[in-house]
């Protein structure tokens, strides 16, 4: 199964494709994820990346097709994979598009998660991240069990840079402009599957797992 994860900036793309990867085993390809472990690491591509996502802008169409042109090429893709945050422009769907022709693969569904712009801000300036497993928190929402320690790993959790209030404005206005066409392009193509990402988390899952066909 090949799926993509789209929505705005807080939307739960992080949260669903984390739960989905653990029931289905697929590997989580999150593109903000990739540039943030290579910020931590100082590699070149960290420190390129820096320079847009701390503005809430995006980073290049190509830099980022190549990185996943590189991973979905690996042989824990071969069954599948699930997409978070890529793509994110039109253009990267093109690419992505001749990838998957080239490799003779498609994409199964895109799983569009739909939340208001208010519930927007909220969700992504209370969110916390696992400094080492990057699993999503949010200090209202979905608390971990112990303040700043990622139930999952033991992990420390931080604030990301990017998720002060005026870049997440920024980020939102950065998807309306260049990632929401995607929705209409997805729809054209029929894979477009939306969810109500306003519902708890546990809702939305469910209504993921029935659109997948893993739950009735
Ligand atoms: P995205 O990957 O789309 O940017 P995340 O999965 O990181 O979004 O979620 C953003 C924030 O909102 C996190 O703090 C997360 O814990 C919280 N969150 C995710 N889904 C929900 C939900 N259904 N209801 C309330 N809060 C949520
Ligand atoms: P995310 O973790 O998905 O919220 O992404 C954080 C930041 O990483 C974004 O604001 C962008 O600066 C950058 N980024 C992540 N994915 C992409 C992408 N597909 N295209 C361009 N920039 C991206």
């Amino acid at each position: 199964m090949r799926l993509i994860f789209l929505g705005p900036p807080g939307a739960g793309k992080g949260t669903q494709a984390e739960i989905l990867a653990e029931k289905t085993g697929l590997p989580r390809i999150a593109t903000g994820d990739i540039f943030r472990k290579a910020l931590r690491e100082q590699t070149p591509l960290g420190l390129e990346a820096k320079a847009y996502m701390d503005k809430g802008e995006l980073v290049p169409d190509d830099i980022v097709t190549a990185i996943v042109r590189e991973r979905i090429l690996l042989p824990d893709c071969r069954h599948g994979f699930i997409l978070d945050g890529f793509p994110r422009t039109l253009a990267q769907a093109q690419s992505l598009d001749a990838l998957l022709d080239e490799e003779a693969m498609q994409i199964d569904a895109v799983i569009y998660i739909d939340v208001a712009d208010e519930e927007l801000i909220a969700r992504a300036t209370g969110r916390r991240v696992c400094r080492s497993c990057q699993m999503p928190y949010h200090i209202t929402f979905s608390p971990p069990v112990k303040e700043g320690v990622c139930d999952a790993c033991g992990g420390t959790l931080y604030q990301r840079d990017d998720d002060r209030e005026e870049t997440v404005q920024n980020r939102l206005n950065v998807y309306k402009s260049q990632t929401a066409p995607l929705v209409d392009y997805y729809a054209k193509k029929g894979i477009l599957r939306q969810i109500d990402g306003s519902q708890p988390i546990d809702r939305v899952s469910l209504d993921i797992l029935k659109v997948v066909g893993i739950a009735e």
